[in-house]
């Protein structure tokens, strides 16, 4: 009963894109829920044109299912559908603690509709007839705005060094080691610039929030706290002065 899904788009959109789209576009996945066969054509048409490997579903049963059993970045959700409306195959798809990206894409243009739709955890709403730069735009938008957020990870690690940003915590060869918050920052700040020389105005505004011109003291200060925690008691010396410009951070072999 499952409509027939093709997957063959991967091999044919290496082809068609530049390296550069090919690269920042690399095997994101979509999936349409879409009962209208011309919408749907559409759709899986002009998308699998814009590099993207895509599935066409056309009614929720279907898509429930594909969207539970395969991995897809994005799904573009029509609400109107035979079997299951949209909605439902949202809500049982956020009930499965599945965090696909979701767009709908619906004639329903209320507003109730659209607040409807993001109450259940839908990402984004475009209301038909859609304008399809708009549509190309906005699932671009969704797809660098979560990829944003990954790259913003939770562990942070140099060598043996790891620093934990949501539990606030740090360790190094696996013991624990105590920082003060404003020790945590400044050690954040290094390691979510690994091998970048910061000079000490800019730790001072990162970190003190503060510009600091002449007195530097209290930078030079902090800092050696911080090595005595992290580096003293170890071979590998992680944070090093750059005389005359700053710190840096960074694990040589
Ligand atoms: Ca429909």
């Amino acid at each position: 009963m499952l409509y027939k899904t093709q997957q063959s788009g991967r091999k044919g959109m290496h082809g068609r894109l530049s390296p550069g789209n090919q690269q920042r576009e690399k095997a994101m996945k979509l999936l349409i829920v879409e009962d209208e066969p011309k919408t749907g054509d559409y759709l899986k048409q002009g998308l699998s044109e814009a590099g993207f490997v895509v599935d066409l579903v056309r009614n929720g049963p279907d898509g429930l299912h594909l969207s539970l059993i395969e991995t897809y970045d994005l799904l573009i959700l029509d609400i109107m559908l035979p079997g299951l409306d949209g909605w439902n195959l949202l809500r049982t798809l956020r009930n499965a603690q599945r965090d696909t990206l979701v767009l709908f894409l619906s004639a329903r243009d209320q507003v109730a509709d659209r607040v409807r739709g993001l109450e259940l955890g839908a990402d984004d709403y475009l209301i038909k007839p859609f304008d399809f730069a708009e549509l190309l735009a906005r699932i671009r938008n969704l797809l660098r705005r979560r990829d944003g957020q990954r790259h913003e990870a939770d562990l942070l690690t140099m060598a043996d060094l790891s620093l934990d940003r949501k539990r606030r915590q740090v360790s190094r060869a696996g013991k624990r080691i105590p920082l003060t918050g404003k020790e945590f920052t400044l050690l954040e700040l290094f390691m979510l610039h690994p091998g970048e020389v910061l000079s000490r105005a800019q730790i001072a505004s990162q970190v003190w929030d503060m510009n600091f011109d002449s007195d530097t003291n209290v930078i030079d200060v902090a800092i050696r706290r911080l090595r005595a925690k992290i580096d003293d008691e170890f071979a590998a010396k992680l944070l090093k002065t750059i005389r005359g410009i700053g710190y840096v951070m960074e694990y040589s072999e």
